[in-house]
């Protein structure tokens, strides 16, 4: 069995227990701060673990906070979806939702004060312009002609901005810090950007936004966040983090913390390019099973306990630590499911086996264990009788030397039944293997047939008693490790065009009372589960999750 927990070094939870054990820290609040601007993916799952796991495991809080200054991107089926995709992980966050917008009319406060400080200002020239101004790595930057006006004409000018006299991009406010800053972030950074947008927290009160680098620090400080995490692209952010709460009469001065982003192998982590596979069509949606989403993971049949496992297995560091390889995540479900999973039998690609000596009323039932180390779950019931189902790949017309399953003249064990012998092969007029004639050995039920070995076990279904099952079998949607690897080419170039293939397979009669999202092994195939959107009791879907080798289990075994 397959339950090692093995995790891997946390340098932000080590920082924090040593804060704690020497009494610097003593409640901890952290935060998970995403922009409801699409659905999460299994890098965000990494950053909830994180937060949430923290707040879990030093008594302290975490909160869910939306950062919605951008409202031409929002919308509130994101939120929604990203409230069940935190909640289903198994967290919650304290005390109520939050969104950076509620706080809009204290960070315009605070604007003001800034530009009654001399610390912000109001600046005419154009977007390109700005940019221009702005200098480069090598360059310094140059002021610009509007940045000394008074505190007076300033503050109207702010005022005017709010109230929607100036057009878009006409106008914006910036902090006045220092433009031959080597930190570009500190070039006098833009603080509010005029838009004439509808705002799904807000409505029409707003004309201007504040930005992300003004929002996001003041937010954790009216929160009281003690522990600001984020990732390592913020790092040259920090200085000006930290400008906005020297400047500024914050409540608390919150700290942040950066630590690598996930990148996964064969898996894209950016929501703008996963919206593109869904505005274009190619995958059914966010949640679609093929998707890096949580809700897309939790469709294909991902558990929690398998994420945040996984989770805990990458670990936490500085260190751009590459690409993650998704043999890492597939072994954290399968152990899961290979615990958890009741057993069945599923043929997904059936051929007929007529058992000749076996009577048309014959009939016996079968009382298996529903998993081989579960005795909490329910004993299945397995009808045996003269018509089956078996996987066509289980037999080979003329087999190779090593193969043990079924052939002309050749053994096979039905697992949990009887062995039988293959007598003859039925063929259609285009000279298709249209059904098997076999024999029963009656002598073999639990036991091994009188001095001769059979090594093959194959999976069956009664043709009579079989469920027809819809089985959508899943696979990466990329060919390549890193699809968005070449900034200039098309990383749909490498969409693979099997991740989706639908077969009619036929299951044993306990699927029938399969719910939606309950999870199956079925045995000698893979993992299953049953769509939670198109499954039902009449048209059965199941959604594979994963293959049942390991081959992540294997690397770690060789070392
Ligand atoms: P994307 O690049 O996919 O749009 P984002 O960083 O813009 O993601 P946010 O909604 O701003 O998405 O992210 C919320 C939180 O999740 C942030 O704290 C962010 O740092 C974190 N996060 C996003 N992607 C990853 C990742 N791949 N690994 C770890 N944390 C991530
Ligand atoms: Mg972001």
């Amino acid at each position: 069995m397959t339950t090692e927990t093995s995790s891997a070094p946390n340098f932000i939870r080590n920082q924090i227990r040593e804060e704690i054990e020497s009494g610097q820290s003593q409640k901890i609040v952290t935060r998970f701060p995403p922009e409801p601007n699409g659905f999460l993916h299994i890098g965000h799952a990494k950053s909830i673990c994180l937060n949430f796991g923290l707040a879990e495991q030093f008594g302290g809080d975490c909160h869910l906070r939306f950062d919605d200054t951008n409202p031409a991107k929002e919308e509130q089926a994101y939120i929604d979806a990203i409230k069940e995709d935190v909640s289903w992980l198994g967290f919650q966050w304290a005390g109520d939702i939050r969104f950076a917008s509620d706080y809009f009319d204290q960070l315009y406060a605070w604007a003001q004060y800034l530009i009654q400080a001399g610390k912000a200002y109001v600046d005419d020239l154009s977007p390109d312009e700005i940019r221009e101004y702005r200098g480069t790595l090598t360059e310094a930057g140059r002021p610009s002609p509007y940045r000394d006006r008074s505190a007076d004409e300033n503050l109207d000018l702010l005022e005017r901005m709010r109230q929607g006299e100036f057009a878009e991009g006409e106008k914006v406010l910036r902090a006045k810090i220092d433009m031959a800053s080597p930190n570009i972030n500190l070039r006098d950074p833009i603080l509010y950007r005029i838009r004439h947008a509808h705002h799904h927290q807000t409505g029409d009160k707003w004309k201007i936004y504040p930005s992300y680098d003004f929002t996001h620090g003041q937010s954790d400080a009216i929160e009281g966040i003690t522990h600001s995490v984020c990732t390592l692209e913020f790092e040259d952010h920090r200085p000006l983090y930290e400008w906005f709460l020297n400047q500024l009469p914050v409540p608390t001065k919150p700290r942040q913390i950066e630590f690598a982003r996930l990148n996964l192998n064969y898996t894209l982590t950016s929501k703008r390019k996963l919206k593109l596979l869904v505005d274009n069509g190619i995958v059914e949606g966010w949640d679609d099973p093929r998707m890096p989403t949580i809700s897309g993971m939790r469709r294909r049949g991902y558990t929690p306990a398998s994420l945040r496992k996984f989770c805990e297995m990458i670990g936490v560091t500085r260190a751009d630590g590459g690409l993650v390889d998704i043999a890492m995540l597939t072994h954290a479900i399968r152990s899961d499911l290979e615990d958890n999973a009741p057993r069945a039998m599923c043929v997904l690609n059936p051929l007929k086996v007529v058992l000749t000596n076996v009577d048309e009323h014959h009939e016996e039932v079968y009382e298996v264990p529903g998993h081989p180390a579960r005795e909490d779950m329910p004993v299945r019931k397995i009808p045996f009788n003269r018509e089956l189902w078996i996987d066509r790949d289980d037999f080979m017309e003329e087999p190779p030397k090593k193969f043990f399953r079924l052939a002309p003249g050749k053994e096979v064990r039905l697992r949990n039944s009887y062995v039988i012998r293959c007598d003859e092969v039925i063929k259609n007029a285009e000279g298709e293997i249209e059904e098997l004639r076999c024999s029963v050995d009656f002598d073999t039920l639990g036991k091994n047939p009188e001095g001769r070995k059979v090594k093959g076990v194959i999976h069956w279904v009664s043709a009579r008693h079989g469920v027809p099952v819809e089985v959508r079998l899943y696979d990466n949607l990329f060919l390549v490790e890193q699809p968005d690897k070449d900034k200039d080419a098309d990383f749909l170039d490498h969409l693979n065009p099997e991740s989706l293939v639908t077969v009619k397979g036929i299951g044993e009669p306990s699927l029938a009372n399969a719910d939606n999202e309950d999870r199956y092994q079925f045995e000698r195939v893979g993992y299953f589960c049953a769509d939670r959107h198109d499954s039902r009791p009449d048209h059965l879907v199941f959604n594979r999750t994963v293959g049942l080798k390991d081959t992540w289990a294997k690397m770690q075994k060789k070392g």
